[in-house]
């Protein structure tokens, strides 16, 4: 007796989930002086000394609580720590829209800076790339950003002189 092939069964729909989020007035001022000055601000905790890019509140490894007056004009150059080149289509979060591939990903540790900031790389290939490679911010201009992530469209790297 011959088993009755069954259709997949699946339902699609939209859901509309609004919120909102509270950042706090680190990440407040970090994203008004990218918007207002072009500026990266970091900060330094003051019991260990970690410098944290992107800012956060709170210390990972001694969990002291990080103040305004600990964040620093830390610059735009960092090292391309990782890298990889993304080939996929991947939704965007901030358009909603497919982002355009391949492009390239990586893990950015900024001058004086002991983590990473994941972020988008102006290089898709990766012979070009070595680990370790200058790279520098890539900003909007004063009237374009919006205190957001997009103001900083990506990292490229650093023209040898
Ligand atoms: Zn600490």
């Amino acid at each position: 007796m011959s088993q009755k092939k069954e259709e997949p069964f699946s339902i699609s729909w939209l859901t509309d989930l609004p919120y909102r989020y509270s950042m706090g007035p680190i990440a407040l001022r970090f994203f008004e002086e990218l918007k207002e000055t072009g500026k990266f601000l970091g900060i330094k905790c003051k019991k260990c000394g970690k410098v944290y890019f992107p800012p956060r509140a709170i210390c990972a490894d001694c969990l002291v609580e990080m103040t305004l007056d600990e964040m620093f004009d830390i610059g735009h150059e960092g090292t391309l720590d990782g890298f990889t080149v993304v080939n996929y289509p991947f939704v965007d979060p901030n358009t909603g829209e497919t982002r355009p591939f391949p492009y390239g990903y990586g893990a950015i540790k900024l001058l004086g800076a002991d983590t990473w900031m994941l972020h988008f790389v102006d290089e898709t290939d990766p012979d070009k790339v070595k680990p370790g490679m200058r790279v520098k911010a890539v900003i909007k201009p004063k009237g374009e950003r919006k205190g957001t992530l997009e103001d900083i469209p990506y990292f490229r790297a650093v023209e040898k002189k």
